[in-house]
């Protein structure tokens, strides 16, 4: 505590003072969901701007939070004040793209308050480091899921749900845009559900479960054991922690093994040079696939990508795991960027997916240090995107995203319920 003399007096002081770049929040505009007006506010959080702001209830937990991590930050580096940069670095060093350079914090993306879709719209959720958090996929007793994209030409929608020509008629005028004041013509319930499944199934195939199987590869190497992508929306444990110090989220533990063995397994092949990275060649990939597993670098019971134990493969069959291990990680480093993708998947005619944009696989997917999750979730009960949507398509995996589950935190939405306290000056 900044101000405090000793702890019976820390204990007797309301309010610690803390430095303008924690706990200050100006108005910045206004907004309109639902019928609700509101105030936005933006405000430096973990040392990074808003883009487009967020209501006063959502600033307010973000400030609550951030005065703790301010406390854990001055605790753990033993000093009673830091500079906004030093704490802006402290919430992000290790963590892509800041890594351990400085000047790097300037990257982070800013924070995506007010925009279209989800509870963005009332300023009710905020996406954190959005160029280094992607919409992953997940898996749920066996059934993966993930971010679906709405950009399949209309011959591919009919060919995936087996569409009549009538089918097909209704569909296209389903989505032809119409002139303010018409409606349009509504899908029948039971095509509308043919459809949807038929995009599911196709995602399904091409992206989410792929991508899991990667997980798997990557945790096998690290963890011998399957990749924990599972739904906690409505477990109890969705707001616990380890008691470790400091505590992390018990969730974003599992979450964020997944991630580093994905950083680590694509290292095999793939390394950072400034501007971009290096393929290794085979040989120099070899070698130091061999170094590794002789070095006890992966997990002593690792199976290889056949299933057998990967320290007697490698001694029995050392060209054959390689080129495999090789081929494999290139082929899946391409096939992950359908989950990295910045923007939408796009379909051709040909049921061909393209990525037009992506973040770098090798960065893996949970880019935000653990204190600042579980300070999030834990500590302010805002639900995390990643797994506490519940399992299903467009659904968990949203790992930037954090949310009131509501607008203004009701869910279902009823004007009636709105807190007393919105557009009072968070923080106060
Ligand atoms: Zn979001």
């Amino acid at each position: 505590m900044p101000d405090a003399d000793s702890p019976t007096q820390a204990a007797a002081t309301a309010t610690p003072h803390y430095p303008s770049f924690v706990d200050s929040a100006p108005k910045s505009g206004e907004g309109k969901c639902n019928g609700i007006q509101f105030n936005v506010y933006s405000f430096p959080f973990l040392g990074i701007e808003f883009a487009t702001g967020v209501n006063s209830l959502l600033a307010d937990k973000l400030i609550a939070a951030q005065r703790n991590l301010y406390n854990l930050c001055l605790s753990q580096k033993g000093v009673t004040s830091v500079s906004e940069e030093e704490f802006g670095l402290w919430c992000w060093y290790g963590q892509v793209p800041v890594g351990s350079t400085a000047a790097n914090l300037k990257q982070v993306q800013h924070h995506i308050g007010m925009r279209g879709g989800g509870y963005h719209s009332s300023g009710s959720a905020v996406d954190i480091n959005v160029g280094a958090c992607p919409f992953i996929a997940g898996r749920t007793n066996k059934v993966t899921y993930g971010e679906t994209h709405d950009t399949f030409p209309d011959d591919v929608v009919a060919q995936l749900a087996g569409l009549s020509p009538t089918e097909l008629q209704q569909y296209r005028d389903s989505r032809k845009k119409v002139p303010d004041g018409q409606t349009k013509p509504k899908l029948p319930g039971d095509l509308k559900q043919r459809i949807w499944n038929a995009e599911v199934g196709f995602w399904r195939k091409n992206v989410w479960d792929p991508a899991v199987q990667i997980y798997d590869r990557a945790m096998q190497l690290m963890y011998n054991q399957d990749a924990d992508v599972s739904d906690a929306a409505t477990s109890s444990t969705r707001f616990n922690k380890t008691s470790d110090n400091p505590p992390v989220y018990v969730h974003y533990d599992r979450f964020v093994r997944v991630s580093l063995s994905l950083t680590y397994y694509f290292g095999l092949v793939y390394q950072r040079q400034s501007g971009g990275h290096q393929t290794l060649d085979y040989e120099t990939f070899a070698g130091g696939f061999q170094a590794l597993v002789d070095g006890g670098a992966f997990n002593p019971n690792a199976k290889d990508l056949d299933g057998q134990p990967l320290n007697v493969t490698i001694a029995t069959n050392r060209d054959g795991v390689c080129r495999r291990y090789y081929d494999q990680i290139q082929a899946d480093h391409e096939m992950i960027k359908r989950v990295f993708v910045k923007g939408h998947l796009q379909v051709d005619a040909n049921q061909n997916v393209t990525v037009p944009a992506f973040r770098d696989p090798c960065d893996g997917f949970l880019n935000i240090r653990p204190e600042v999750v579980t300070e999030l979730v834990c500590e302010q009960h805002l639900r995390w995107g990643c797994c506490l949507f519940g399992a299903g398509p467009d659904a968990n995996g949203d790992v930037m995203h954090f949310d009131l589950g509501g607008d203004f935190g009701i869910f279902p939405f009823d004007a009636s319920k709105v807190p007393a306290t919105l557009n009072r000056q968070p923080g106060t």
